[in-house]
């Protein structure tokens, strides 16, 4: 019976573990050659900003005096700006929106067994592959980017976890600490050769994160005077920002800004689920290489309520944003990224937005290889079934057709083709990454069948007036039996 029961647990432990097997399993893979356009970008160094928790609704509509809560950022909208609501996934949190932001991709769900704070993988990123990233806020976030970063390019400024204390009283001031560092980092600079230098290289990114509406919004809730007071610290604060850049640079034209938040909160003052209160940020771009405010020729009834039905909205995906960072300084687009870069953001020749989509399309390319090559390496030759929409007689078809219509001048077709690219590319990477479900799960439902069967038999065994008499169905054995069964049908509904 010990044995027996030993068995049993052993038997149950495996099926556990196999439900990671099964779903956790990482979607990244390693081994992709990065790809880069080779025109010369539009911007030589970017700026981003991410107001940590900013709702969507709360950061576009009008007070109720029909005043702006962001003034500066929202008569950029008006002017030179290029904006739209970022979608978000879930878990609407913070690590995992930073790094749909910042890498392209959407977080490993192999995260979760591991804790999200540390950086359970490694991971290529925007901040990566620039020349210098400089950047400021939460110590709970920004470490995460250097300690994945190869070599020492990328600096980070955060004030202690412990010392967050700071801000106890009023979580503005968790912003004012990061707008007040940049000043004293770039008044430094002036007296340090060596700084100044690597300022004035291309490909360089500063970043500000603004943890203080999150604070905020935890603390007092998103409707709160707090947090949208808050909102008005940050436009001013990214107002300030911007004039130094240009200052600093002598309005040389060649920045690039992006204005974004990671994720949302509810009105009671949560995030992590999928609510549109969680999932829905703003994005606002403007400077170097982006392309300026376009007025609508018929009015879109989705901005009616923030009262921006006159202004193109051009909404985009979370990891799209990293795609389109890399386009506008040049770099290579962060090696896992699944993002597709939003080309209507960008103000630059039509040789270049389809020069950049062909890349996007070869980097996603790259990764879609690279998981068909493992996944053939771990299958047996003969059950092996390749994803039927993209041969490699088809790739090598339409990546040499792109490059005929860019050739040839036809811009818009090439850029067509590369999405049609990037869409099966994607398809076939979850092709891929959900391969071994079915095989795994009824795997799992046939062993389970079978463990039944075999506790059934044995029940049998040690109670044999069971077969003989159909009346002792009513004993404990038959309650039993009728346990497991039910037990099966709920295991066989639930992997259904
Ligand atoms: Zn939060």
């Amino acid at each position: 019976m010990l044995l027996f029961f030993v068995v049993g647990l052993v038997v149950h432990l495996i099926f556990f573990a196999s439900i990671f097997d099964i779903y956790f399993t990482s979607p990244l893979v390693h081994g992709m050659t990065p790809q880069q356009t080779l025109h010369p970008p539009p911007a030589k160094r970017l700026l981003l900003f991410v107001a940590d928790g900013l709702r969507a609704d709360t950061f576009f509509a009008l007070d109720e005096h029909g005043l702006p809560r962001a003034p500066y950022l929202r008569n950029l909208i008006k002017t030179k700006a290029s904006w739209g609501v970022s979608h978000t996934r879930v878990p609407t949190e913070s690590r995992p929106g930073h790094v749909a932001l910042i890498a392209g991709f959407y977080e490993d769900v192999s995260a979760v067994a591991k804790g999200w704070k540390e950086n359970p993988v490694e991971f290529d990123s925007v901040f990566n592959e620039s020349m210098y990233t400089w950047s400021w806020g939460s110590p709970d976030i920004l470490p995460m980017f250097a300690k994945g970063a190869s070599g020492d390019h990328v600096f980070t400024h955060c004030y202690l976890a412990e010392s967050e204390d700071f801000a106890a009283e009023d979580a503005t001031k968790l912003d004012s600490w990061v707008f007040d560092h940049v000043k004293a980092f770039f008044r430094s600079a002036q007296s340090n050769q060596t700084l100044l230098r690597k300022l004035h290289q291309d490909k360089v990114v500063f970043f500000l994160h603004l943890l203080g509406l999150d604070t905020n919004g935890h603390a007092h809730r998103p409707g709160s005077r707090e947090y949208k007071d808050n909102v008005k610290k940050v436009d001013e604060g990214v107002k300030e920002m911007v004039t130094l850049i240009e200052d600093f640079y002598g309005n040389d034209d060649k920045t690039a800004f992006i204005f974004t938040s990671d994720h949302g909160m509810t009105d009671w003052g949560s995030h992590g689920a999928g609510h549109p209160s969680e999932t829905l940020t703003p994005l606002v771009a403007w400077g170097a290489g982006v392309h300026h405010a376009r007025e609508n020729l018929v009015l879109d009834p989705g901005s009616t309520e923030w009262n921006l039905e006159n202004w193109r909205r051009l909404d985009v995906n979370q990891a799209d944003v990293a795609p389109l960072m890399a386009a506008l300084i040049g770099l290579s687009y962060p090696l896992n990224s699944v993002g597709v870069l939003p080309v209507e953001y960008i103000n630059s020749s039509n040789l270049f937005k389809a020069e950049s989509m062909l890349t996007n399309a070869l980097q996603i390319l790259q990764q879609f290889k690279v998981k068909m090559a493992q996944k053939k390496q771990t299958t047996l030759p003969f059950l092996f079934l390749p994803f039927s929409l993209l041969s490699e007689s088809k790739q090598l078809d339409i990546v040499r057709k792109a490059r005929s219509y860019i050739h040839g001048g036809n811009y818009k077709e090439a850029m067509e083709l590369c999405r049609t690219l990037i869409d099966f590319a994607l398809e076939g990477l979850a092709y891929y990454h959900t391969y071994d479900r079915f095989f795994l799960g009824t795997s799992l439902v046939v062993a389970f069948t079978g463990w039944i069967l075999y506790v059934i038999l044995i029940i049998m065994k040690t109670n044999p007036s069971i077969i003989r008499t159909s009346s002792s169905y009513t004993g404990v054995s038959s309650i039993v039996l009728q346990v497991m069964v039910l037990r099966f049908l709920v295991q066989l509904y639930c992997f259904v």
